[in-house]
């Protein structure tokens, strides 16, 4: 909804990892197996892939990151990509544990165009299918809940610890994710727009 309206480009590193792991390579099989247990991919992967695309001409004039960074090391590096009058703006969204479970386990994706169903404010089509590419949606192997339990271990131990590296930045925000998509979605765009 941010990259419709506002024109940047969203750079999930999920989804670039999802894509390197179906090359099926020697690089593809390390990162699947990262991801299918529940682990963060290394560092140094993830930071040469996310500099790669932010070079590209579509980021030029501005692009979102989304899960990145999740290491105090990738933020460190990511500071250091920053332009001379470049502007930032990082959200944390807040939600528990258990609303995370719930939302992640009840998701079905098309692994062609990565759209996202819910079945609450995105409804499961009836049929089963992608609406786009008329392929059958499925749950991602890392969002079954065993996976998950492993997910959110990782993120108190390794990326929780981004928000005091945060916390003293002007430009951090911490924003309530437990209402639906469309409130969150105003207010980070009240963010965007006093910044
Ligand atoms: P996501 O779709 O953002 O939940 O990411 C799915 C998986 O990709 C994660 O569980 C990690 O294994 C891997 N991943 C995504 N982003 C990162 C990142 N910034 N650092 C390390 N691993 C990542």
């Amino acid at each position: 909804m941010i990259s419709q309206k506002y024109g940047w480009p969203r750079i999930s590193t999920g989804d670039i990892f999802r894509e390197a792991a179906e090359a099926g390579d020697e690089r593809g099989l390390m990162i699947k197996a990262r991801i299918d247990r529940g682990l963060l991919v290394d560092d140094h992967i993830v930071i040469s892939l996310v500099k790669a695309r932010i070079e590209r001409e579509d980021c030029q004039h501005g692009y979102i990151w989304d899960g990145f960074p999740r290491t105090i090391n990738q933020a460190e590096e990511s500071l250091k990509w920053c332009k001379e009058g470049d502007q930032q703006l990082a959200f944390f969204i807040d939600i528990t544990d258990q609303a995370i479970l719930q939302r992640l386990t009840a998701r079905r994706t098309c692994h062609e165009c990565h759209s996202v169903f819910n079945g609450h404010n995105r409804e499961y089509p009836k049929d089963g299918l992608c609406p786009k590419c008329r392929i059958p949606l499925i749950q991602r192997d890392d969002d079954k809940k065993e996976v998950i339990s492993k997910r959110l271990e990782v993120y108190h131990s390794t990326t929780e610890p981004l928000l005091r590296y945060y916390k003293g930045m002007e430009y951090f925000y911490k924003v309530d994710g437990s209402g639906d998509p469309d409130t969150l979605f105003k207010k980070i765009c009240d963010i965007i727009e006093a910044a």
